[in-house]
């Protein structure tokens, strides 16, 4: 197909799982630079997609006026020039228009602090460039810092490959350009047989409403077009069909998971215990409607002797503790231990302390356990656990809980999951979350568990006043938590640590802290951050609930979980640096009371434009909204960051997007699942869920 492949011996055919080394012409050196990457096979090599496409088929005329739409342009580089100032440099090309227009179209491009470009690009050279035009003060129009790529124009693939096609523009790996990997993926291709492109979808069953459109679309014409469509629309088609596999292979892993977690045996845990009723009416509050529901899905979960995987999710403040502890004295009253994972030692020694609260008075022991604390029980029998995630998977420090409870989790995933359930013993295991999932995340990072929702805040609430201000505010701010102070309130000032050195970051740290201990003196001020040692942490945190501090000077450290009702200021510092979900959680901190409570978000010096994306904030207050919206802004992108989740990843599918794609493939997986649990009439799939479930428990052995 190929010239190249044409004029060569007649390699062998590819085969879809050929290791890279049966590529003919492929030196050591390129190929480890592959294998780097993660590329070990010819589908690990098919898979590598382009970033975009260009169209090559008919190049435009040079523009004339700017626009904000990127072009892609054919041109021959008219001169280049070098310009030095001390250790900065540019790099300047004309290029101009092949058309035979007299004279030729030009357009500029420049290139900054690139000191390599001299040395390839020269003037004579047939250039394809791709960005954006601006208009130059001067006149005319600039491209900065442009793709470009290099048309050998005297090359025999260069029109069969590069050019008078939509052409694909892949990731640059190590020394491979896109051209070479186009050049690459193409021969590739040529000798690949299409039967041996698995069809991973069984069916492939493009129903109504479904995005794949084209009935008569494989997989192997998908995999051929993702790269070299020959128009827009199959292009889209195909990612459609490659989306729809990817969440489909995606899904599998997800339902086989829950299947195994469900599976197994768990202590019964019957609806009533005669501990109940003494336990709720010694609570200072009835429950809201929301906590019975979900008690009623968790109490239905418990009794049936298999193991209990709930997500239960509820907005900051949804009253998800009490929640956790009238299922734990379920355990208890049965004559079972239950244990509570806390992400971080502050919030371990809080439940503790609310925890001793609720069971001391019922003669039910509360141990606390985490790396700084291994107190002795003295008690044997059934009791209460409390910790931090690491601890949960050390031999013999919970003995065997009934019910486990994982609180406010970023990094207890799925994988986590799947090693507590490969345990001898299940217990059963409920996950909480006040991280604003939208519902995109939830069918993915979630996607092994059920689903019970707190969607109603208790009784009283006042609800939080936020002011989102530019950084000139400053002064102003400090005022105004001055005043509450007075007014004997307590403050959180939180700003987020840039990412340097831990040395740098502490001392930035510090002398935040100082400058606010001046400001504010003589209230006390105290300072919360990572690099404490745990002691230290428990101490600072047990003087400001008692109200000994007024003010907390912090880190992210507080995000999640404290709860401290005489706090009703809470000021974030160069608040645009956090996402919208997070801000809302830091929000959380406040409002915890009867008090009104406010929350100032402070843009830092440089970021007056980003103000609008905070003001959303002002408006809304419930995490959903809030998540979809920071979703929208930010793209998925690290939240389905699936190397650490132990997934397959997400490359193709667009989220929220395909949203409904995505909740078709999680009903077909489960489908699929039930029929046919073993996969024994879908070989291809189960060789796949083998590679991906290896790979979800490597991270955990
Ligand atoms: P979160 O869901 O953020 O973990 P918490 O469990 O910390 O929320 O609850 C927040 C506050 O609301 C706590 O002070 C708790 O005592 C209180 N609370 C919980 N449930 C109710 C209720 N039904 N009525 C009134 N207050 C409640
Ligand atoms: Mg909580």
């Amino acid at each position: 197909m190929s010239k190249t492949a044409a004029t060569a011996p007649d390699p062998a055919p590819l085969r879809w799982n050929s290791p890279l080394s049966d590529l003919p012409r492929l030196t050591a050196a390129r190929r480890s630079a592959l294998g780097e990457a993660g590329l070990e096979t010819v589908h690990d090599l098919l898979r590598h997609y382009p970033r975009r496409h260009e169209d090559r088929r008919k190049f435009p005329a040079f523009p004339a006026a700017p626009s904000p739409d990127p072009l892609c342009l054919r041109g021959t580089v008219q001169s280049v020039r070098s310009t030095y100032f001390g250790r900065r440099s540019q790099f300047t090309l004309v290029l101009a228009e092949k058309s035979g227009r007299v004279p030729a179209a030009t357009v500029q491009c420049r290139w900054f602090n690139l000191r390599y470009l001299p040395k390839i690009l020269q003037a004579g050279q047939d250039l394809v460039i791709h960005g954006r035009a601006r208009a130059l003060k001067k006149g005319g129009l600039v491209f900065d810092h442009p793709d470009f790529e290099i048309l050998e124009t005297d090359a025999p693939d260069s029109e069969l490959i590069h050019l008078n096609r939509i052409a694909p523009v892949h990731p640059s790996i190590g020394p491979w350009s896109p051209r070479l990997l186009r050049r690459l993926i193409f021969e590739t291709l040529a000798q690949l047989p299409d039967e041996d492109i698995p069809q991973l979808w069984p069916a492939s069953p493009a129903g109504p409403g479904s995005a794949a459109t084209d009935r008569n679309l494989t997989s192997a014409r998908a995999i051929r077009a993702i790269h070299f469509p020959s128009s827009w629309e199959e292009l889209e088609s195909s990612r459609a069909l490659l989306a729809r596999e990817e969440l489909f292979e995606m899904q599998c892993v997800l339902a086989r998971q829950r299947a195994r977690q469900t599976a197994g045996r768990a202590f019964v845990i019957p609806r009533q215990n005669a501990l109940l009723p003494r336990f709720l009416k010694a609570l200072p509050f009835d429950l809201t409607g929301a906590q019975k529901k979900v008690l009623t899905h968790i109490f239905d979960d418990l009794a049936t002797g298999h193991p209990m995987n709930r997500l239960l999710h509820g907005d900051v403040g949804s009253g998800k503790t009490i929640v956790a502890a009238t299922a734990m004295l379920g355990a208890i009253a049965t004559g079972h231990s239950a244990a509570l994972m806390a992400p971080t030692q502050v919030l371990a020694h809080q439940h503790h302390e609310n925890f001793r609260k609720l069971f001391d008075p019922l003669g039910i022991p509360v141990v606390l356990r985490t790396a700084a604390r291994k107190e002795k029980s003295g008690a044997e029998g059934p009791r209460i656990v409390i910790g931090t995630h690491a601890l949960l998977f050390a031999p013999d420090t919970v003995g065997r809980p009934a019910l486990v409870v994982i609180d406010e989790q970023h990094k207890f995933g799925v994988r986590q999951r799947a090693k507590l359930s490969a345990q001898d013993h299940h217990p059963h295991v409920l996950v909480m979350s006040a991280t604003p999932i939208p519902r995109t995340l939830a069918l993915t990072l979630y996607g092994d568990l059920d689903l019970s929702l707190l969607d109603e805040m208790p009784p009283g609430r006042v609800p939080v006043r936020t002011l989102v201000r530019p950084h000139g505010k400053l002064a102003e701010a400090a005022d105004f938590v001055r005043r509450k102070l007075d007014e004997g309130r307590q403050a959180y000032l939180v700003y987020p640590l840039i990412e340097e050195s831990a040395r740098t970051s502490l001392k930035a740290a510090t002398a935040e802290y100082e400058r606010w201990r001046t400001l504010l003196a003589p209230h006390r001020c105290a300072l919360l951050h990572g690099k404490l040692k745990a002691g230290e942490k428990d101490e600072i945190m047990r003087a400001f609930r008692a109200g000994e501090t007024r003010v907390l000077v912090s880190t992210t450290v507080i995000e999640v979980g404290i709860d401290v009702a005489n706090a009703t200021v809470l000021l974030v510092e160069n608040a645009e640096r956090f996402g919208l979900a997070q801000l809302h959680q830091l929000r959380g901190r406040v409002g915890r009371g009867a008090e009104k409570s406010w929350c100032i978000l402070l843009a830092g010096e440089e970021a007056e434009e980003k103000l609008d994306r905070l003001k959303i904030l002002e408006e809304a207050a419930d995490g959903f909204s809030i998540a979809e919206a920071d979703l929208a802004i930010r793209g998925p992108g690290d939240l389905l960051g699936t190397a650490q989740t132990g997934l397959p990843p997400v490359r193709l599918a667009k989220l929220p997007q395909d949203l409904p794609l995505l909740e078709e493939a999680r009903d077909q997986a489960r489908q699929l699942l039930a029929e046919d649990p073993e996969l024994s009439a879908h070989p291809t799939l189960r060789t796949r869920l083998a590679y991906w479930e290896k790979q979800l428990f490597a991270g955990v052995a």
